[in-house]
């Protein structure tokens, strides 16, 4: 629980901080990127200052890419929250994913008929999901399997104190899980640090996870990850099932209406 604590407390001063400074450098990336692209069209410049402003353009989006992350990790977006199926979620980035991962890697969605609803902002739900399905296709550089999976579960106690930081009762449980290159122990316990990155620089921000932790546990979520190395990797994001939703669980009808007993 200390270690929950201190882990939630760094990632709050890390958010302030990269919120603050991400919010007005996404002002200023815009207005040179703007600026530059405007240039180019314009002039006639010789193709070896094209090829240049180029290479600085490419940066820039770069440099957009890892504020948007920040934005996203400090959660400065406008967050709206409304009744989300995730399945829709989970349909809707597995469109976006198959225009943008390698052919080598197949998709599988496996969504239950009636899962419960959740009260979520559908965006920050599907930007989640996107950090873990790219994650994903980064360690299977081969290719491999790429599956989503969502189940209704009830959560008991036995389970939150097993797993701090759960609650208990009717949950929505998204799973994403690769066959990849998995993770060993030194990495697992740091993935969700905030600039924790194996990757090399320019391709990795480290705050791919830490992101999606933020947002599962603004939603009053828990996340789990499981790894094994050469074998893959396992996300698992419990979310709990819309207040009006979770009538299942009361065992007795005179407990539903009293008033009808
Ligand atoms: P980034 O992707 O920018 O490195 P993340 O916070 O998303 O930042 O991930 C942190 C690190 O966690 C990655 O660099 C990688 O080492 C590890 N990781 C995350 N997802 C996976 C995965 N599905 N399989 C193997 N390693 C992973």
């Amino acid at each position: 629980l200390q270690n929950q604590l201190f882990q939630a407390q760094k990632m709050e001063s890390v958010g302030v901080l990269a919120g603050g400074i991400a919010h007005d450098f996404n002002n200023l990336i815009q207005v040179m990127r703007g600026n530059l692209e405007l240039l180019t069209m314009e002039t006639n410049f010789d193709v070896r200052t094209m090829k240049r402003l180029h290479v600085v353009v490419a940066a820039m989006d770069r440099a957009a890419k890892l504020v948007q992350q920040l934005l996203l990790f400090s959660r400065k977006v406008e967050s709206s929250r409304m009744k989300v199926n995730l399945n829709q979620a989970i349909r809707e980035v597995s469109r976006l994913l198959e225009r943008t991962i390698p052919r080598m890697i197949s998709m599988e969605l496996h969504l239950a008929s009636d899962l419960g609803s959740v009260s979520a902002d559908p965006v920050q739900m599907e930007q989640a999901l996107l950090n873990l399905a790219n994650n994903a296709a980064d360690a299977m550089p081969e290719g491999g399997r790429l599956i989503f999976e969502t189940e209704n579960v009830l959560l008991d106690e036995s389970f939150a104190k097993a797993h701090p930081g759960a609650g208990t009762g009717s949950h929505v449980l998204l799973s994403v899980s690769d066959t990849g290159f998995g993770m060993d122990t030194a990495t697992l316990t740091q993935v969700f640090d905030p600039f924790f990155t194996t990757k090399e620089t320019g391709k990795g921000t480290g705050l791919g996870l830490p992101s999606v932790y933020g947002i599962v546990k603004a939603h009053g979520g828990h996340i789990q990850c499981y790894s094994e190395p050469d074998h893959g990797t396992t996300f698992r994001i419990y979310l709990p099932v819309m207040e009006q939703e979770r009538v299942q669980e009361r065992e007795t009808p005179e407990e539903i209406c009293p008033e009808n007993g």
